[in-house]
């Protein structure tokens, strides 16, 4: 490499895990107590309480000390039995991920096709639902925000779709790259079990996963039938209430989670979610203004947390990408599986601002130009200039 031993920061601008910002780190670099000990349940209860905020539930959360994976397995083994139909939507590489998971569980999946760059269709899943007279699907698994390919699907959408086919599946969502970035609502939503990890939105490290999970999901646990130990909702929720584990948490993880919550409700949720849609679109601007295509189609659609840019035709993506680390000390999202070498992802969630931004997206402009990827410059101005006019209409408002 051109910089073994880099000055300066290296930019993390993969979409997760994110840059974990300095306060997280030091709280996390405390010592480990005694997790039966009185100052961890003020902590535990602390932790658990906040993340109902995140969620925007009132109804029960967990913590898992697993990456998202776990979560995502949890969701299906504490509500399913051993070979539920689940209706799953091919929208990526992680809704494809997961429905490998749920087969390996010993479901079966029905798995509706799709191109990657389109989200979860809500007027073909009412239709599939409708013609399901013997109920026999037993939950609709969506992932809320792609992290393959920036495409997100509207799940307040996909809820009135359900309603309205009277069925009574239960509707689970992954936001592991959503939640903490984007707006998600699970109660007002009427998801049943939410999927979240820590090393996105909420600025951690990777090692915490969460369920989020409704009264009816938690009816579920009572005839669901697939084995469960380390995952059991029941053995969590039992101890959960006195801000106590029932097995040994991850201590230092939660003094770093108990931060990012601070952090997170100190600059309000809306603002938050405000921030990154404005990182959002002034990284397509650039984009545009490359002469580059978004792989999402439908701006309806976009995701606030990340962009995937595709490679002009006879180009490598992956090539591109080793070039921005060796020139300019910055990691960019691969393609994955399908859309390997073929696409590169430019994270802009979690622990960032304007200026972040706008040093992120002028180590892509330069790294087109030294490997040598077709483009016109001026995507870094048109996002400056996007910035500076959005960023001057806020305080005339104010
Ligand atoms: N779902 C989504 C949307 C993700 O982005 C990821 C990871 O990037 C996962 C699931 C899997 O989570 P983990 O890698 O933490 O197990």
């Amino acid at each position: 490499p051109l910089h073994s031993h880099p000055a300066g920061r290296h930019f993390l601008q993969i979409p997760g895990p994110t840059n974990v910002p300095d306060r997280i780190l030091r709280a996390i670099d405390n010592v480990t107590i005694d997790h039966r000990g009185p100052e961890f349940g003020v902590l535990g209860k602390s932790v658990l309480g906040g993340l109902k905020k995140v969620f925007k539930t009132q109804a029960d959360v967990v913590i898992y000390p697993s990456s998202g994976t776990g979560a995502w397995e949890a969701a299906l083994v504490n509500t399913l039995s051993p070979g539920d139909l689940v209706l799953m939507v091919e929208t990526g590489h992680f809704a494809t991920l997961w429905k490998k998971l749920a087969l390996k569980l010993g479901l079966q999946v029905e798995f509706l096709e799709g191109d990657w760059r389109h989200g979860i269709d809500p007027a073909q899943i009412e239709a599939r639902l409708a013609a399901d007279k013997a109920h026999q699907i037993k939950a609709v698994c969506g992932v809320h925000n792609e992290t393959a390919t920036g495409v997100t699907s509207n799940i307040a959408a996909l809820r009135k779709a359900m309603d309205s086919s009277g069925h009574p599946a239960l509707l689970m969502v992954d936001t592991i790259s959503s939640l903490g970035s984007m707006d998600y609502r699970h109660d007002e939503w009427g998801v049943d079990v939410t999927v979240a990890g820590s090393q996105k939105g909420l600025m951690l490290p990777p090692g915490l996963s969460f369920n989020a999970i409704s009264a009816k999901a938690l009816a579920a646990t009572e005839t669901a039938a697939l084995p469960r130990s380390y995952w059991d909702w029941k053995e969590m929720l039992a101890i959960n209430p006195s801000g106590y584990f029932p097995y040994t948490p991850a201590t230092n993880m939660l003094y770093g989670l108990h931060e990012a919550l601070e952090m997170l409700f100190a600059e309000g949720l809306d603002n938050v979610f405000a921030r990154h849609d404005r990182f959002g679109e002034a990284t397509r601007r650039a984009v545009r203004a490359w002469g580059l295509e978004i792989l999402c189609q439908n701006p309806s659609e976009y995701s606030s947390a990340l962009t995937a840019v595709v490679m002009p035709d006879g180009h490598s993506a992956d090539a591109f990408r080793k070039a921005v680390l060796q020139h300019f000390n910055m990691s960019l999202g691969q393609g994955l599986s399908k859309l390997a070498d073929k696409v590169f992802r430019i994270g802009h969630l979690g622990d960032m601002n304007d200026l972040t931004l706008c040093g992120t997206l002028a180590g892509v402009e330069m790294g087109l130009e030294v490997a040598g990827v077709p483009h016109k410059k001026g995507g870094v101005q048109a996002a400056m200039d996007y910035l500076t006019q959005s960023s001057m209409a806020a305080l005339a408002r104010a």
